[in-house]
């Protein structure tokens, strides 16, 4: 009886194994004279969110724009499936930030050209002191967009003109972006932003605050104890309304901090990547960026 219940599972992890080799193999000759398009859309691959959103305005349907950062996963310990990049090999284009965050894309960055895959490293030479944080400074932000789009023109001229229009609506919304910070945060009284990691150091240069960040340059970096007591008296003198806490990263250190500081806890999301409910709302870089906003403004009025 043993026997053949192992069996019949055995046949049908077969069956299975070779549905899927088929329908892969289907899928792969469906155009084997062009690497890189699905029916006629080119495929780009970026790594994770404001990548993913800025390349989606930018090529709007004339191109297929996949991120390998699944929903809901935290981008600065993310590492994609063998799986995964083996597909990066079937597009056109693969976009990736730099190094200190994507560290595995640079490592087959040279695979990819030698197979024809056009490869854009979008931070290089944006990105300070280890610090990848680029995407939430709006004027930094808008620099990688351009450069996205340079690369989609490259791969892509005859839609050139297409790109072109969706680009310049999106530096218009850089730049209207830019202003509304500019203007909020310019009459604020506090100028201390305490953040669940430090993900705001480019955002607190450009619009002349000061980042007292909990966790490090990614959520991974705990402070130590001693830390966490020193945190709470600076807090505590120098009269700290709200922690600031994120959507992907536990909200504990965030939350113990407010409780023994005496504060509120309030979102700043760091937009590395989405959770499935903020996706299914609609949002996208820029809402996020004008709640950013709102929280920032509540907490330093
Ligand atoms: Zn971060």
């Amino acid at each position: 009886m043993k026997t053949w219940r192992k069996l019949c599972s055995a046949v049908l992890v077969l069956l299975i194994f070779g549905l899927i080799l088929f329908t892969g193999g289907c899928r792969g000759s469906e155009n084997p004279s062009a690497p890189g398009s699905t029916g006629d859309l080119i495929k780009i691959y970026t790594t994770f969110y404001p990548l993913y959103d800025f390349t989606k305005k930018i090529v709007g349907d004339r191109a297929m724009v996949e991120n390998l950062q699944p929903v809901g996963v935290e981008p600065h310990d993310y590492e994609p499936s063998p799986r995964q990049v083996a597909s990066i090999y079937t597009g056109k284009l693969f976009i990736f930030l730099g190094e200190p965050m994507d560290t595995w894309a640079k490592k087959i960055e040279g695979q990819l050209q030698e197979k024809g895959v056009v490869t854009l490293e979008a931070g290089q030479g944006l990105i300070e002191n280890n610090d990848p944080h680029i995407w939430l400074d709006p004027l930094l932000a808008r620099e990688l967009a351009r450069r996205i789009y340079e690369a989609v023109v490259a791969i892509d001229g005859d839609n050139k003109g297409y790109y072109e229009k969706n680009f310049h609506e999106l530096e218009q919304k850089f730049a209207s972006l830019d202003r509304q910070y500019r203007e909020a945060l310019a009459g604020v009284t506090g100028k201390d932003i305490v953040t669940s990691h430090a993900a705001f150091g480019y955002l607190a240069r450009r619009y002349g605050l000061n980042q007292i960040p909990i966790s490090g340059l990614s959520p991974q970096q705990e402070p130590s104890a001693q830390q966490m007591v020193e945190l709470i008296t600076l807090c505590r003198s120098k009269g700290i309304k709200y922690i600031f806490f994120e959507t992907l990263a536990s909200p504990k250190l965030a939350e113990t901090l407010a409780r023994e500081a005496g504060a509120g806890t309030l979102v700043l999301n760091p937009i590395g990547g989405l959770t499935r409910e903020e996706m299914e709302a609609g949002k996208d870089y820029f809402s996020i960026m004008a709640e950013n906003l709102a929280a920032l403004k509540k907490a330093l009025e």
